[in-house]
């Protein structure tokens, strides 16, 4: 129990107080007692002191009457002997000290002794003064006596007179032993009622005593535990023991409320936890819950060396499904794929695989080793491979057929990471790695990968903010017409000169930009400065009026903003004329997002600007696409222009497409013509227009400028 100044300790001073006041009180009252009690004490021994006195004077003035009148005439005749006799007989009565008898002069007739030796002598003591001149009976008392003294007379003739001392002693002494009885009996009535009152105390005591303890136990201890079970529940240990009470009053109440409310808090936070914990879509765990799981198994396999494989799987393409179909479609392709991942875990991966959407279109599997002795390389392996097929699969969204595939990674433990963050990191590497080397495959995790996608991420960082550094600027390659073999315009070709690492490959840089999400920013940037160069030639070269320039624009720049209003802007701001822009697409753009991008691109060649596909040949399009998406013209792929004169099948193909093109309305450009032959061979054939190293390396704008002049 801990110390403190609670209900408890509250109690206890309370009784203190109470108690301490009870003492007060009864001191007083004891002591006002025991005032009355001598009060009353001395009250009664003084009436006893008045009554005995006053019996004593009574029959002394009685005795002294009576004796005085048997005097008269012994006193008259001077009869000694009858005076003596009379004389004795009173002192023979109790309490009488003395009598003496005397004449009108105060000398002592008699005092009742044989002798008497005091006879004649005149009466010297205190009271003998008052008593010659009495004339009726006289009383004078002090501590030890009472003196009765009466006068004799005959007639009017004073003869002399009598006293009778008594002795008080008698009457002290009983009043001294009825006094100490009564201080006795006081005392004992005193001390009964003493001992009533520490009786009362003891109860009293007795009775907080026995509150106290049942204020502990009906209060304070049910309270200490609600409020233990609080704090309990506070840190989130919900087992906590709330105390159940059968009790029908106000604290039972309070204890069913507390337990009813701690079964809410629990049904609570089962329900924020499931919230939190699955995905909404799919109902699989997600990445919080993924995270949490991994972050368990691997500190558990820290210890037991228990391996494990984690399998980042991505569906390739997905994006497309979002664009073309819809959301709703989307929803149900990630719905269908991860029950094909769930059929195929139950199937093949065994007990304890864990399956989580990560969100987006990501899925990831925790694949646990059995034990010692477990290949678990080769069982992801095989994992991997089934899922790869079964999600290759074609699916039927809106009575639709999709063919979407999926890319994994895979990242073992302990093998390639050792911690949860460098797993799930490698894990992500290796599926990108997988996508890079053409999707719908898997790939593992090697330590190679690191440094390529390193590379990369310092490659992004550099590539952040080069424009404005003046680190890219643009090379045109001129274009010639085959006809007249007359320039006819530029393709701008974008170029990097990396502070350090001096040209950086567009192949690589391009690649990394639409990656990363940079070339939205660095496409308008190349547009415009396009347009402005090609201005600024038609307007200083006579012979330039007519050229146009060609720009080449990525998937994703494509499909970021509204590319239609861009061009405008740009085209007004350089003043350069519609016809006199080319965009260059690649087939990649315009797949996926056919409606979309042939509404804009409609909207682009309504105003005048020409759109060639770029790289014609190498995607799966295929020359029927082209019916469906409004081009002006194609351009063939190098790779194909270099082999015209050596393989007849790249002849026969590049001639078709020119057939294809022209009866389709539209021109052809080839590209990479590196000799002569090629050049040839290609205007033979029919082809509008070329470009390539032979007619001309990309330059810079001076450069170019100086070939125009
Ligand atoms: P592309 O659009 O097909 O550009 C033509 C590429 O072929 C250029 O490579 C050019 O230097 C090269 N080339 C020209 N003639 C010959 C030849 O006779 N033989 C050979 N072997 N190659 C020749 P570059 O400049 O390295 O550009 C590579 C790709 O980067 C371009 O391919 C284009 O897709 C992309 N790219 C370049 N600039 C931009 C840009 O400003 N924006 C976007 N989105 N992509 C760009
Ligand atoms: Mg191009
Ligand atoms: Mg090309």
């Amino acid at each position: 129990m801990k110390l403190r100044y609670g209900l408890h300790a509250r109690f206890v001073l309370l009784a203190g107080v109470v108690l301490l006041a009870s003492l007060v009180l009864v001191a007083m009252v004891l002591h006002r007692q025991n005032r009355a009690q001598h009060d009353v004490q001395a009250l009664s021994l003084q009436s006893m002191h008045d009554l005995a006195s006053n019996r004593l004077l009574t029959r002394g003035e009685a005795v002294a009457s009576q004796v005085a009148d048997s005097l008269v005439n012994p006193l008259y005749y001077f009869d000694l002997d009858a005076i003596g006799a009379t004389i004795r007989n009173v002192l023979r009565q109790p309490d009488v000290s003395y009598v003496l008898v005397y004449d009108t002069e105060g000398r002592v007739i008699h005092d009742g002794s044989q002798d008497i030796a005091t006879y004649g002598q005149s009466m010297s003591d205190p009271f003998a003064f008052e008593v010659l001149s009495i004339t009726d009976i006289h009383v004078q008392s002090n501590e030890d006596l009472m003196d009765i003294a009466a006068p004799i007379r005959l007639g009017d003739q004073a003869l002399g007179g009598v006293r009778i001392g008594y002795s008080l002693a008698s009457v002290k002494a009983d009043e001294t032993q009825i006094g100490r009885r009564m201080s006795d009996r006081l005392d004992e009535i005193g001390r009964s009622q003493l001992l009533w009152l520490a009786l009362l105390l003891a109860g009293m005591l007795a009775l907080l005593v026995a509150f106290g303890f049942a204020l502990q136990r009906a209060l304070v201890a049910p309270v200490r535990q609600l409020a233990d079970a609080a704090r309990e529940i506070e840190a989130g240990n919900f087992d906590a023991e709330v105390p159940a009470s059968a009790r029908r009053d106000e604290v039972g109440d309070l204890m069913r409320a507390f337990a009813h409310m701690r079964d809410s808090i629990v049904r609570h936070d089962r329900d924020i936890r499931r919230m939190a914990y699955t995905d909404a879509l799919t109902g699989l765990s997600n990445r919080l819950a993924f995270r949490e799981l991994l972050d368990q198994r691997v500190t558990e396999g820290n210890g037991a060396a228990r391996p494990l494989a984690l399998l980042f799987a991505d569906v390739d393409d997905f994006k497309r499904v979002n664009d073309t179909i819809g959301h709703d479609a989307g929803d149900e392709v990630l719905m269908q794929f991860s029950s094909r991942i769930r059929d195929v875990i139950d199937r093949q991966a065994g007990e304890g695989a864990v399956l989580a959407r990560f969100g987006g279109d990501e899925f990831v599997v925790l694949l646990p080793g059995t034990g010692p002795g477990d290949d678990i390389r080769q069982r992801a392996d095989r994992l991997a491979e089934l899922l790869v097929r079964e999600l290759g699969r074609p699916i039927t969204v809106h009575g639709r057929q999709v063919f979407l595939g999926i890319s994994i990674g895979i990242a073992l433990f302990p093998d390639d990471a050792t911690d949860v963050s460098a797993l799930m990191k490698n894990g992500d590497i290796a599926m990108y790695q997988a996508k890079v080397a053409g999707k719908n495959c898997h790939r593992f995790y090697s330590r190679v990968m690191d440094q390529a996608v390193e590379r990369r991420v310092r490659m992004e960082q550099d590539l952040r903010g080069a424009w404005e550094r003046g680190e890219l600027s643009l090379a045109y390659q001129p274009v010639y017409r085959l006809g007249d073999g007359k320039l006819a315009g530029a393709e701008a070709l974008l170029r990097w000169r990396h502070p350090e690492h001096g040209p950086v490959s567009p192949s690589l840089f391009i690649d990394v930009a639409e990656q990363s999400g940079l070339i939205e920013t660095i496409g308008p940037q190349v547009l415009r400065a396009a347009c402005m160069d090609a201005r600024g030639w038609q307007r200083d070269f006579p012979g330039a009026r007519g050229l146009f320039v060609s720009v080449n624009v990525s998937p994703r720049q494509l499909r970021a903003g509204d590319m239609a209003a861009q061009v405008e802007d740009v085209l007004r701001e350089s003043g350069l004329a519609p016809q006199h822009l080319h965009i260059e697409l690649t087939e990649t753009a315009v797949i996926g997002d056919e409606l979309r991008v042939s509404s804009l691109l409609a909207r682009l060649r309504n105003s005048g600007v020409k759109v060639w596909l770029d790289d014609f040949g190498t995607g799966f399009s295929g020359l029927s696409h082209l019916r469906r998406v409004p081009v002006d013209g194609v351009k063939i792929d190098r790779s194909f222009v270099a082999d015209v004169l050596r393989d007849p099948d790249d002849l026969a193909l590049t001639t078709a497409i020119i057939a294809m093109a022209h009866s389709l309305g539209i021109h052809v450009v080839a590209e990479g013509v590196e000799k002569e032959g090629q050049y040839a061979i290609l205007r033979e054939r029919g082809c509008d227009l070329a470009q390539g190293f032979w007619l001309g390396h990309p330059m810079s704008n001076q450069e170019f400028s100086r070939l125009l002049a």
